[in-house]
């Protein structure tokens, strides 16, 4: 039995992740789990799978579920409320799945507990990828990606030598406005930008799939999980989201992971692992239905987030700390109509620019960078 802490398991990894424990009763059990806000959800988890632990966001939503949720299931909130969570003492493995820089500190403590990390936060990797591996290598914990890319990379990198890996190839969708020009997308509204055509995730991922800083931070996220140099990570585009990434071998030969568009697959094999397991009501994939796979070189400059990306990798240190911080600020300022589409890499050029990359920032370091770089594009926005 694999007993597991969730971190962010109301949102959509959270809730499909459930949804394996659920299927798999037998195997996994949530032994703790945390949530931001959502108490409805909170409060259904708790009953049906009856865990040690929760926590909230909120001092006050910890205090009314202390008094209408079952005895067996301690409450805790806040930021040490989530480093509980990682760290329960019966739990082996936790899935990272909250959103947000938020999710590295608890990270880290896991992982000196030597817990197996299943990742979804891949801003834990990009904002302190060099603590992230360097800890799990020395407390040997593992780190399981749960990405779709990073999956199956890992599945095509499976018994193979490193050395003799040429090319990593992540696919990327080219998100909601894959089709359109860089004079196409002034003025584009939340609305379009949230509409997906493959993928059903939460609303900053998909956000960062229109403006491919997604497919950037994924390039980072591989980068650590693999140890692989920038220059041998290629992006293509592929709109069918069929392929999920490949891996190219010195001899030429291209090992590639196909599926249906459906994140459980990933979920499911990051805590099956080594195992493979059946996954009740999931479409299995019928290439004759899909007919024909459709592929086309990257833009740089139609896809300028992607670029930047890959320079922050490259310069290293603190400089992808600062890329995902600005990020995701002005991410949640598009959300709430705060500046236009656009604006979103121009805030993040401009918070590169004005940065000193620190090469081995400590954790301290980073989250006084990350919040330096928040507050920084605040103030841009204004
Ligand atoms: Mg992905």
């Amino acid at each position: 039995m694999k007993k597991i802490s969730l971190l962010g398991a109301s949102g959509s990894i959270g809730t499909q992740t459930l949804d394996i424990i659920r299927m798999h009763p037998e195997l996994f059990s949530l032994v703790a789990f945390s949530v931001g806000r959502n108490i409805e959800k909170a409060v259904e988890i708790v009953e049906e799978f009856q865990p040690k632990l929760l926590s909230v966001q909120q001092r006050e939503d910890a205090e009314s579920l202390r008094r209408s949720v079952s005895r067996g299931t301690k409450i805790v909130y806040g930021d040490e409320g989530l480093l509980e969570v990682a760290c329960h003492p019966e739990s082996t493995v936790l899935v990272n799945a909250i959103l947000g820089s938020i999710g590295l500190s608890p990270t880290m403590s896991a992982i000196e507990q030597g817990k197996t990390i299943a990742i979804a936060n891949k801003e834990t990797l990009v904002t302190a990828g060099h603590l992230v591996t360097e800890a799990a290598k020395k407390h040997g914990s593992a780190l399981l990606p749960v990405d779709s890319e990073h999956s199956a990379l890992f599945q095509c990198l499976h018994g193979e030598k490193v050395e003799q890996m040429d090319r990593l190839i992540l696919t990327a969708s080219g998100g909601s406005f894959r089709d359109k020009t860089r004079e196409e997308l002034q003025g584009v509204s939340v609305e379009d930008a949230l509409n997906h055509p493959n993928w059903s995730m939460g609303a900053k991922i998909t956000i960062d799939s229109a403006t491919m800083m997604n497919k950037g931070l994924e390039v980072i996220e591989a980068h650590w999980l693999f140890g692989t140099p920038y220059d041998q990570i290629d992006v293509l585009l592929h709109k069918e989201s069929i392929i999920h990434s490949m891996v190219e071998y010195i001899d030429g030969s291209v090992i590639a992971h196909l599926g249906t568009p459906d994140m459980r697959i990933p979920i499911q094999y990051a805590l099956s692992y080594p195992d493979r397991l059946e996954i009740r009501n999931a479409k299995r994939l019928n290439l004759w239905e899909v007919g024909k796979l459709h592929f086309e070189k990257v833009n740089f400059e139609r896809f300028r987030s992607l670029k930047l990306a890959y320079d922050a990798g490259r310069t290293g240190g603190s400089m992808p700390a600062v890329l995902n911080a600005a990020n995701e600020t002005a991410v949640a300022a598009f959300l709430e109509g705060k500046i236009d589409f656009l604006t979103i890499e121009e805030l993040v050029e401009q918070a590169l620019e004005q940065h000193d990359s620190i090469q081995n920032a400590s954790l301290d370091e980073i989250l006084q960078i990350d919040s330096e770089t928040r507050s920084r594009v605040q103030s841009l926005i204004k």
